[in-house]
């Protein structure tokens, strides 16, 4: 390992988000995986053994004969730990991480919501970070949990953003289309969803119509205090590999002309690309004029999976505007988010 890079390890690293890590950390300037966890089933073996690999680049040759680690937070050397476990074990196990001192990068909803643990996107509440030392953990050695929203709210709260800091927010309806790779690997059965569209994802809307107003709120001393808007959210499973699509209306608080919104779209930028983060892109948002985009099988990888596509901006004759927007359900929508959280930690100097 490079001296300069610091060494990190994936909790979860056999699954649909583990991999993902792997593969984006495989060229990373700063972090170098040196430990890999999962399930008992999975210890012991070498990485290459324990993990069925799904992605279309080859699994990084330095990791195929590293053994799986068990997920215990002694047997970790490294102090940062990207989790992508299931909120059940989640819940259980990034606490104890965090408790013996790790920083907790978590892609799950366990922790999300709770008073004392950011919510972050980094364009959009950097700020928030500050909460980790609020943390027990924190001022005893160090130990804390950072986590990042579910895979739907990644791109609805990008598109969110600049309108809420422009015009105001006051209500917000989105129907998404959600990718079976956002059910984890081997997700929904193939005899349930080829050919078919399935109107439910357990606990999909609820996190959908809470998340955004955590993001979009302001740190006080007394915590985060929640933006006003209300979100109404339909969450779809539709047959898609990668990429979750969603048609947004939006009421504002401040009624604008439509090229003024769409300038607040096009001109959002962040923290991650003032300060040239690695896994940040230009521009989290672009926007498309093109009639039928975004489409998850063209759009889904701009800026490297990282920026969300808005389309189809026009008048809402219910609220006042309506879009599609776009975003990469496994790279903005989970490995990549974790992976900017990480490098916006460690470039305010939190690590
Ligand atoms: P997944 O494909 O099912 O992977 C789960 C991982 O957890 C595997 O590495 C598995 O290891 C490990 N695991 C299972 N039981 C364990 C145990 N008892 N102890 C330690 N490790 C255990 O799930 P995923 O899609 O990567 O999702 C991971 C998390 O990220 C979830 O909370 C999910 O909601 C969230 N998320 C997913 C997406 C997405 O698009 N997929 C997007 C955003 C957030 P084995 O291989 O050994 O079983």
């Amino acid at each position: 390992m490079s001296p300069a890079k610091t060494p990190v390890g994936i909790l979860g690293a056999t699954g649909v988000v583990g991999q993902r890590l792997l593969a984006l950390l495989d060229t990373h300037p700063w972090f170098e995986p040196v430990w890999l966890a999962a399930s008992d089933r999975s210890a012991g073996k070498p990485y290459a053994v324990a993990a069925r690999w799904g992605l279309s680049t080859p699994l990084p040759e330095r990791f195929a004969a590293l053994p799986v680690s068990p997920a215990e937070p002694a047997s970790c050397p490294a102090k940062i730990v990207f989790a992508a476990l299931d909120a059940a074990l989640a819940r259980e196990l990034e606490p104890a991480f965090a408790a013996a001192g790790h920083a907790v990068i978590s892609n799950s909803s366990a922790l999300r919501m709770q008073a004392d643990v950011p919510l972050v996107v980094p364009e959009c509440n950097p700020e928030h970070l500050a909460l980790i030392e609020r943390q027990p953990s924190y001022g005893r050695n160090g130990g804390f949990a950072v986590t990042n929203p579910n895979c739907s709210t990644v791109g609805l709260v990008l598109a969110l953003a600049p309108l809420e800091r422009a015009f105001g927010l006051d209500s917000v309806f989105a129907v998404t289309l959600q990718a079976v790779s956002g059910a984890g690997y081997p997700g929904v059965a193939a005899l349930d969803i080829l050919g078919n569209a399935i109107p439910y994802i357990a606990h999909e809307e609820e996190k959908l119509e809470v998340e955004a107003q955590k993001i979009l709120g302001r740190l006080t001393a007394a915590g985060i205090e929640p933006a006003g808007f209300r979100v109404s959210a339909h969450c779809n499973r539709v047959a898609v590999v990668d990429g979750h699509l969603e048609s947004v209306s939006v009421k504002l608080k401040r009624r604008a002309p439509l090229a003024e919104v769409a300038e607040a779209l096009r001109g959002f930028r962040g923290r991650p690309q003032e300060l040239g983060l690695p896994s940040a892109p230009a521009a989290p948002l672009l926007v498309t004029e093109a009639p039928d985009r975004p489409q998850p099988r063209l759009d889904s990888g701009a800026g490297g999976g990282m920026t969300a596509v808005v389309g189809r901006l026009r008048p809402c004759p219910l609220l006042d505007y309506k879009f599609t927007v776009l975003s990469h359900n496994t790279l903005r929508g989970a490995a990549g988010a974790a992976l900017l959280n990480a490098e916006l930690l460690r470039a305010e100097g939190r690590l």
